[in-house]
């Protein structure tokens, strides 16, 4: 565990002078008779919480056998907690950053330019980080949500609310089919159809042979019919010539969106398989920063838009690739990096306030884990996820369990 005090001698050494506008709202002494800011960040907590899964979690480059998260706990003076989560899939099996890389780049790098600045706000601390730290949206979006979350507990009012105001409570949610056996995966269809809790499903290929791949998604399409909507995700597994045929042999079978079939860096790819698939392209690993999300849409490379907020660096930050999204005419889908309750309700709440989000959310993290740390699970019901008006994120954490799960663990 790394906790960071502030301390208020050595900030006045680092910073430089603030300008007189910058201390003024609700300061009070603190225990050295020094003034303070009542919502100046005093700590800053990462902790890593391993949480095991109901079954392996199988994609194109990584099998999940668990999954591990960076809970983020941020205090400030007024005594508000907010917390937020950084959670990868497969670690850099994935992308750039590890739970490792992004506990120790929040403890070394981000917590020192945070400390003793005024948490409530939200625009002013992460331009802080974003001057001095490149990259680590993971990190980055785990911050920003721990700070929404204190935020809107200090105001009495949602997330979604200080992200300009929900137009729905609820969202629709997809569940993965990822065991990689065809009867296994349209049994369990059926049985979350039954259980009223998904009816889209999204398919993992890519790791296997092209054409038995595609037999198992069409076979899993038919037994379905009409009654779902199935879709798969190939994790840039495939090469520009097999995606030609096999995006021709899905759209034709009903399939109704093909996740980055192709590598993030075959971008003038992605155009061309945009413009010949029957069935839409959507951009995924594509999308690693807001810029990316910009030039995707310039150049046509894809016709809808996963959203994550780690992908971005938090939620106000994915709302910069929703509007960029909505300007040209592409499509949404909430994204997910699986992470857990905190994670997941910082990203429904940013997805509460889109305008449009036609193709739903796959924000079912939560329903992949066995256990998890918050007081009481997010709610799911009717095939979607609903969110409460409570303060901040809403949730609460059960500490007992998290004594439990954290790896470092006495
Ligand atoms: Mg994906």
């Amino acid at each position: 565990m790394n906790t960071f005090k502030v301390s208020s001698q050595t900030n006045s050494i680092l910073e430089p002078r603030k300008k007189p506008y910058e201390n003024r709202r609700h300061n009070f002494k603190n225990l050295m008779g020094m003034e303070m800011l009542s919502s100046a960040i005093e700590s800053i907590e990462t902790i890593i919480v391993d949480l095991p899964t109901i079954r392996p979690h199988k994609l194109a480059m990584h099998t999940m056998q668990h999954q591990t998260l960076v809970l983020i706990r941020l205090r400030c003076a007024d005594g508000i907690e907010g917390l937020g989560e950084a959670t990868t899939i497969g670690g850099l099996a994935y992308g750039n950053e590890s739970p490792d890389s992004i506990k120790t780049n929040i403890d070394r790098f981000f917590t020192p330019l945070l400390l003793g600045h005024d948490g409530a706000n939200i625009n002013a601390a992460m331009q802080r980080l974003e001057r001095s730290i490149r990259g680590n949206t993971f990190a980055k979006s785990g911050i920003e949500s721990a700070l929404l979350d204190a935020h809107g507990k200090r105001l009495g009012l949602p997330v979604s609310e200080l992200l300009g105001g929900r137009v729905r409570d609820a969202l629709p949610v997809a569940w993965t089919l990822a065991s990689g056996d065809t009867a296994k995966d349209i049994a369990e269809a059926e049985k979350m159809l039954d259980l009223r809790r998904h009816r889209i499903f999204k398919l993992k290929i890519g790791a296997g042979e092209v054409d038995r791949d595609l037999a198992h998604v069409i076979a899993i399409k038919k037994a379905l019919g009409d009654r779902a909507s199935v879709r798969v995700d190939v994790n840039q597994a495939w090469d520009e010539a097999v995606a030609v045929r096999a995006c021709r042999v899905l759209g034709s079978n009903g399939i109704d969106l093909i996740e980055q079939p192709i590598s993030r860096n075959n971008r003038a790819g992605m155009v061309r398989l945009n413009a010949i698939s029957p069935a839409p392209i959507m951009a995924d690993e594509s999308i690693e920063c807001v810029e990316d999300a910009f030039n995707l849409a310039r150049e046509g490379a894809a016709s809808v838009f996963a959203l994550k907020i780690a992908k971005n660096g938090g939620p106000r930050a994915v709302l910069r690739t929703a509007a960029i999204a909505e300007a040209a005419g592409i499509g949404l889908y909430g994204g997910t990096m699986l992470e857990g309750g905190i994670g997941t309700l910082a990203s429904a709440h940013a997805f509460l306030t889109l305008n449009t989000l036609s193709w739903d959310t796959e924000l079912f993290g939560p329903l992949l884990l066995t256990e998890d740390i918050l007081v009481e699970p997010p709610l799911y019901r009717d095939f979607q996820l609903h969110v409460s008006r409570a303060p901040g994120l809403g949730l609460s954490l059960d500490e007992d369990r998290l004594a439990f799960l954290r790896r470092d663990k006495a």
